[in-house]
């Protein structure tokens, strides 16, 4: 990140710089996310219950201090209840020119006073967790370091998704999270409130969006969505799931609110919605219930429904973001549905994706007569995107890039980084999740702000959001062992300058934060006990084959080229995810069937190649595997046949298939079939030989 950048899209001035908690750190105890500017001082300040404190806070903003003091591990009380003067101040003061977002707050402590000064009540909130952090545990009672600090956020969308309709988690638990996700100054919760899952919010006009299309006939996501995917009524028998009532939202928007949270509903359209068609079929294309997942965009009804339903969560949610979803529509019935056709036809729209636009666009319209802004998956640039609409980009940072250069706002939510579904170790230690390999690093790792943008494009990335979906995670303990200690990282990139951070220092302070989570009754990942990357993939591996030519008899993927045509004799190992770049994936007829050229008769002993598993998305180890060698390239003969049966039961698996002996030959030919019973991809990163 260059100084300029972040001149720009922070609007900070160039004397911060050089100014870093990282030159001066802390050991003992310290800020996540790591704060702009921290001095250390001389001495503590010793805190104790009954500590006297004062505010220029008036009637119920006072009251919302009194309350925000309580997550401090000691009593205060008001300075005019104490027999004493104040040794905490908290004031409101006019906004900095230097710490220009509101959220900004500066925090002194000496051993005689401690101050916190913000031009809001945010900045305040947030000067208070910062001090709820540096409190220590002395003796009988608590001391605060004396420290000078100085900040403000990088981004103004600090985010985090859970989805609660794969499995629904209830309000005391959201809760729980809320304080957790304050302590680390994110300010925005996205709630994915509606899928085909469950829909989990009530709505007056359609009760049976919760009396049905809330209650499911398996409880753990996984079975019931390779099972019969039926909806239950609502108290029947085996009839799983839930929703929050209105009183529950109230409940919760409250909550964040204090918390300096906004919770952002999304209510998803025009896909994901099978159990809105299953509730109420007329609003298919079918007209039946279980036949579709995408609403019937030629049906006036639909609009009336989708106008309605957000009505009502407008009324619930003031966020100024309503997320729409977007994502993922089908479209295939659309294609036949005459309704479909015809709203083509009359708006002369282009095809399906053009209809898909059209809704978009007019429930953008919508929203924005509310004064509400739409948000959605950045599937909702197909077709073109809605006037005012802001993109959070998933498949990647294009979506985001695409959206900032037509002058629309972004929040960068890339799966490659920020989806905390996927494992965060080694696979083999870990409980069963979608795939992937999210370690605590990688996201650290995350900028933003792509290096392509120009500092007057860097402005329109809103911010960054963390997502997690629930579909291998049914219960809270797991949730929160999948968002701990990520977020903490999330936050980190979320909210400090790019300057200020540290991989080495942070991770010590993940550490204690991991301590502090288990104590608070949190369920984090014991990050102490972290595997870390497969070993394989740390350091290139030198053999007869490395940088010779491979021949494809059956092609590689496109999606999973890896490097291409060298990849498979390239050195490069993979990690413990398919997506990484390195593993080839193969979904022909005949999976893997190379042909390496060792370029003159060579003395073989091993041939080698690594194979993984990951059921969830079916990537299966090989069923049979022919190595075979060869003078000519014409006429191979075998040195290995194996077949073994795959078994869909494991969720993760990695496996090198070796051939050990003496043989001699120019060409190696290397195949993986699939086993016929489990059908699915096969990956491999490279073929060794030696
Ligand atoms: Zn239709």
């Amino acid at each position: 990140m260059t100084i300029r950048n972040r001149y720009t899209y922070v609007g900070l001035f160039l004397w911060v710089i050089g100014m870093c908690f990282a030159a001066h750190p802390i050991k003992a105890q310290s800020v996540t996310p790591v704060p702009l500017k921290m001095e250390r001082g001389t001495g503590f300040f010793q805190l104790l219950d009954d500590t006297p404190y004062e505010t220029n806070l008036r009637g119920k903003d006072a009251r919302w201090l009194a309350r925000t003091l309580r997550s401090l591990p000691v009593r205060l009380i008001p300075a005019e209840q104490a027999d004493a003067s104040p040794r905490l101040t908290l004031r409101l003061t006019d906004a900095s020119a230097v710490l220009s977002s509101p959220e900004s707050y500066t925090l002194s402590v000496t051993p005689e006073h401690i101050r916190v000064e913000a031009s809001s009540v945010s900045g305040l909130f947030y000067g208070v967790q910062s001090l709820g952090q540096l409190v220590t545990p002395a003796g009988t009672g608590f001391t605060v370091p004396a420290v000078e600090v100085e900040d403000t956020p990088r981004f103004a969308y600090r985010g985090f998704m859970l989805d609660v309709s794969r499995h629904f988690f209830p309000k005391a638990f959201v809760k729980k999270q809320i304080d957790a996700l304050a302590r680390y100054k994110i300010n925005r919760l996205h709630l994915h409130l509606t899928d085909a899952a469950g829909w989990r919010i009530e709505i007056k006009k359609y009760p049976r969006l919760t009396d049905l299309a809330a209650w499911r006939s398996g409880a753990n996501w996984k079975s019931w969505w390779n099972g019969d995917r039926r909806y239950l009524p609502e108290g029947s028998e085996g009839a799983f799931g839930g929703y929050y009532t209105r009183e529950d939202i109230r409940e919760l928007v409250d909550y964040a609110r204090e918390r300096c949270i906004t919770i952002v509903p999304e209510i998803e359209m025009p896909s994901h919605s099978e159990e809105v068609l299953a509730a109420y079929p007329e609003l298919s294309c079918s007209g039946e219930p279980y036949k579709n997942a995408d609403f019937c965009v030629g049906n006036e009804r639909t609009f009336t429904f989708l106008e309605n339903v957000l009505t009502e969560v407008m009324q619930l949610f003031p966020s100024e973001y309503i997320h729409i979803g977007g994502d993922e529509a089908g479209m295939s019935a659309w294609k036949t549905c005459p309704k479909c056709q015809k709203r083509i036809r009359d708006e002369h729209l282009d095809g399906v994706e053009g209809l898909q636009s059209y809704l978009i666009h007019r429930i953008e319209k919508f929203l924005n007569r509310h004064g509400r802004h739409l948000l959605g998956w950045d599937e909702i640039l197909k077709g073109g995107l809605a006037p005012h609409a802001t993109v959070m980009s998933w498949r990647g940072e294009e979506g985001g890039l695409a959206a900032i250069r037509s002058g629309h706002r972004a929040v960068m939510t890339p799966g490659s980084h920020c989806y905390f579904d996927g494992y965060q170790d080694a696979p083999s230690t870990q409980p069963e999740a979608i795939g992937g390999y999210l370690p605590l690093q990688k996201v650290y790792a995350y900028n933003p702000v792509p290096a392509t943008l120009t500092s007057q494009q860097a402005r329109l990335v809103d911010g960054v959001q963390a997502n997690l979906w629930t579909e291998y995670i049914p219960t809270p303990e797991h949730v929160e062992y999948m968002m701990y200690p990520r977020i903490l990282a999330l936050a980190e990139v979320a909210w400090s300058a790019p300057e200020c951070k540290s991989w080495p220092d942070f991770h010590r302070r993940a550490l204690h934060e991991v301590d502090w989570l288990r104590a608070a009754g949190y369920h984090p990942f014991d990050l102490s006990k972290e595997v870390g990357p497969r070993p394989a993939s740390l350091q290139p591996v030198d053999h007869l084959a490395r940088g010779k030519k491979v021949h494809y008899n059956a092609p590689y993927n496109l999606s999973y080229r890896a490097a291409g045509d060298g990849s498979l004799t390239d050195g490069l190992q993979g990690d413990w995810t398919y997506s990484d770049g390195r593993w080839q994936g193969f979904i022909s007829k005949d999976r893997l069937d190379v042909t390496v050229d060792l370029e003159q008769p060579t003395d073989i002993h091993t041939v080698s190649a690594s194979f993984l598993q990951v059921a969830g998305p079916d990537v299966f180890l090989p069923g049979s595997v022919t190595i075979s060698v060869s003078d000519d390239g014409i006429h191979f003969t075998p040195l290995l046949q194996r077949t073994a049966a795959v078994s869909k039961q494991l969720a993760v698996q990695y496996q090198d298939i070796t051939w050990h002996g003496s043989a001699r030959g120019r060409f190696v030919r290397y195949q993986a079939k699939a086993d016929p019973a489990v059908s699915g991809w096969i990956f491999t990163d490279e073929i060794i030989i030696r």
